[in-house]
């Protein structure tokens, strides 16, 4: 597993269940997911200022430490609906 997957915990807009996804926070600062319990369609935005952190891939014969970056996300991500133009 890549060192910025991480689980995170998610509130759907639509009916306020909290669920929890894998998520890569070095990807895209804004997907789109499905709610697992109404399958609202889910935009998922991570605030605040992104990170660089040093990964070494481990196991690696000629492993390079590299640098990715990630976003520092709550505890729990407000979801909003991907329809509604901000
Ligand atoms: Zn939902």
């Amino acid at each position: 597993m890549q060192e910025s997957m991480k689980r995170q915990k998610i509130r759907c807009w639509q009916c306020k269940e909290i669920f929890s996804l894998l998520i890569d926070t070095a990807g895209e600062p804004t997907l789109t997911r499905a709610c697992p319990y109404c399958h609202a369609p889910l935009k998922l935005a991570f605030g605040g200022e992104p990170q660089n952190i040093i990964t070494v891939m481990r196991g690696a014969a000629r492993s390079q430490p590299q640098e990715i970056t990630v976003y520092q996300l709550p505890e729990i991500l407000e979801s909003s609906d991907p329809s509604l133009l901000h």
